[in-house]
């Protein structure tokens, strides 16, 4: 059954295309401080951190942000510190060890019945706390030519529901490949469902246009969207609108956030962002603790702490709106529940 997305465009205020937005990207580490108003004491930690990782924010995601407060929850995700050039025993640079579970050129198949597909090396911002911050992107994107090779893995495997469409952020690629992609996955019988990883509808939110909910309005699959949230103010009404958009093309709508020291670690934080997400029809599924990457140990939370915080969050929310802890064990079958 084919059927076109009955949605019309909206436009919010801008009239930049999200591809422009993503091209006009801050990627100057002075330029990010001067923008929030920051001093000169910052450069050295944000230009040491940009040669590790180069920074990235989109206008739309740093329009949130309290300019002249170093501490903004959202700023800190994406600004260096210094404290990314210290070394910290146990923080490495591939920690979930996927390099091990890659078993075509840009397929992961580590879970049973889903399998995570590297569809875009590139992502629209770039955060600090990443454990793909040293994840070679592109030796792991494929072409075309290779995607045949996956889908053939896919298509071998019948025990396979459910592919994950990941990154880098899957969003960042055109609408004809995504297009071109999902037509080849929904060919495939025994496929139930396509999920997508991404932050770009939050950082943003013109992603989601109509050229997006096309190919998104029409596939057979069931369609799930988990977006990457860690903070309450990141949702302002660009992002509910874009939300409202994806859930009339049929999409459910869920929400991934790593704990982080500085940005989260409340419990009155993460009841806001809990509450916020569901007044954008997005309901919690994980909270990651962090993932010991080189260059990120500033952001990391103790397990107690972790699990004290989640335990108070419970007394005061509906079990519904409880994202699950968990962590992610190289070797596992599963995420691990804390
Ligand atoms: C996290 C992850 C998934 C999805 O796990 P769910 O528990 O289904 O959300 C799938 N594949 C890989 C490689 C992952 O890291
Ligand atoms: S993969 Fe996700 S967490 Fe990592 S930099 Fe990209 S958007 Fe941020």
């Amino acid at each position: 059954m084919i059927t076109r997305s009955p949605i019309p465009l909206q436009r919010h205020g801008s009239a930049d295309t999200w591809q422009r937005q993503l091209a006009h990207a801050i990627r100057d580490p002075r330029e990010l401080c001067r923008r929030l108003a920051l001093d000169a004491q910052w450069w050295p930690g944000a230009e040491a951190g940009h040669a590790l990782f180069e920074v990235r924010v989109p206008e739309a995601y740093l329009s949130r942000m309290r300019p002249g407060d170093p501490h903004d929850p959202l700023l800190r995700q994406v600004l260096p510190l210094e404290a990314e050039q210290q070394q910290t025993p146990g923080f490495v640079s591939d920690p979930l060890e996927e390099r091990e579970h890659t078993a075509r050129r840009g397929l992961i198949h580590k879970y049973a019945g889903r399998v995570l597909l590297i569809t875009s090396p590139a992502c629209a911002i770039n955060c600090r706390y990443c454990f793909r911050r040293h994840f070679p992107y592109e030796e792991n994107a494929p072409s075309r030519a290779q995607w045949a090779d996956t889908l053939d893995y896919l298509r071998q495997d019948t025990s396979i529901r459910e592919a994950i469409l990941s990154g880098g952020d899957p969003l960042a690629a055109n609408d004809r490949q995504l297009g071109w992609l999902v037509d080849q996955l929904e060919a495939i019988p025994h496929l139930k469902r396509l999920r997508l990883h991404t932050r770009l509808p939050v950082v943003i939110p013109d992603r989601i246009d109509d050229a997006l909910l096309d190919w998104l309005g029409r596939t057979r699959l069931q369609k799930v969207m988990v977006l990457h949230i860690n903070h309450p103010a990141e949702i302002d009404d660009s992002v509910i609108s874009a939300c409202q958009r994806l859930r009339q093309a049929g999409v459910t709508l869920l929400n991934q956030s790593v704990l982080l020291s500085g940005v989260n670690d409340s419990v009155t934080t993460l009841a806001e962002l809990s509450e916020r997400l569901f007044e954008a029809d997005i309901l919690p599924y994980y909270l990651h603790v962090l993932d010991p990457v080189e260059g990120a140990a500033h952001f990391d939370i103790d397990d107690d702490t972790a699990r004290s915080l989640v335990a108070e969050l419970r007394t005061t929310l509906p079990g519904f709106l409880m994202p699950r802890l968990v962590r992610e064990i190289p070797g596992e079958a599963s995420k691990t529940p804390l």
